[in-house]
């Protein structure tokens, strides 16, 4: 039997290029985080550690972070970016990732995304890079009016501050001695674009002295069996989670706060401008294998 030339197309798959039929220009990609102390997996509603100096046992309030600048990275070393379509919890151009699990212990729902879903033109990759936080054009936004994720009122500090970045909060056992003496539960990290000027609501440009966005580079990351830890251990590792030295309970950014030298140095990022002080792999983040 002689088969015509379409015909032969249609059954012979490995041939489709050779017929007319170009491969797939584009291929999908799915990058999944998680959070851990150390290795071990990290959730509300059990204590985990200790972290810390001096080390202690804390349960798990809160931890979100919005992620920006997504590209996996190829064997040439380029950066290609990862387009990311709208969902629940990303638009073009930035996503939140949650690991908050809701609870008792937890400040939120039981929802979570630990994924970002997206898609980039298909080749080969080695390796990842993202940044912590929120673009500027989306960054000073009204949190009731704008799309998910950026509508997350616990993520919202001002029009005119934004977003918070990332939040982490832990309570430690034994709680959070304040510098009069007075005890609270949580030692609280709120990361954001700080010393803004400018009214967004009524047209303004902000401009922000210290933009205090995090870039992350893992130089090999296989998005099929790894995930990305944000690692609660190397974040506090310089952090005494039993007291609060002044200004707001941890640190919220505040560049004369007594508590944010410390984690702003695990995380690379300057107090005095805003700016990564070494780009790169911060200790904080890392690849881990989930699969
Ligand atoms: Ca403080």
């Amino acid at each position: 039997m002689r088969l015509s030339l379409p015909a032969l197309c249609g059954l012979a798959l490995a041939t489709l290029t050779a017929c007319g039929t170009t491969p797939p220009q584009t291929q999908t990609v799915e990058i999944a985080f998680t959070l851990r102390a150390g290795t071990a997996p990290v959730y509300c509603g059990g204590p985990f550690g200790p972290l810390g100096t001096p080390a202690v046992t804390a349960t798990l309030r809160d931890a979100r972070l919005y992620v920006q600048d997504i590209a996996l990275i190829d064997t040439t070393g380029t950066a290609v970016p990862v387009t990311l379509p709208a969902n629940d919890w990303q638009q073009p151009g930035v996503a939140l990732i949650d690991l908050e699990t809701g609870g008792p212990d937890c400040a939120g729902t039981a929802a979570t995304n630990p994924v970002i879903r997206g898609t980039l033109p298909a080749g080969t990759y080695s390796g990842l890079r993202f940044t912590v936080g929120v673009p500027e054009t989306l960054n000073h936004t009204s949190v009731e009016v704008t799309p998910a994720p950026l509508d997350v009122v616990a993520m919202n500090w001002s029009w005119q501050a934004g977003r918070k970045f990332m939040k982490v909060e832990v309570t430690p056992t034994g709680g959070v001695t304040k510098p009069d003496g007075a005890k609270t539960a949580t030692w609280f990290l709120h990361l954001g674009s700080t010393d803004c000027t400018g009214n967004p609501a009524q047209g303004g440009t902000v401009t922000c002295q210290r933009p205090n966005r995090l870039p992350v580079t893992l130089p090999a990351f296989d998005p099929a069996r790894q995930a990305v830890a944000l690692d609660l251990t190397a974040l506090f590792s310089g952090t005494d989670l039993t007291r609060d030295q002044g200004g707001a309970v941890g640190c919220m950014s505040g560049p004369t706060d007594p508590d944010c030298p410390a984690v702003f140095g695990t995380l690379g990022l300057s107090l005095t401008n805003g700016q990564p002080v070494t780009p790169g792999q911060p200790p904080v983040f890392r690849a881990v294998d989930v699969r």
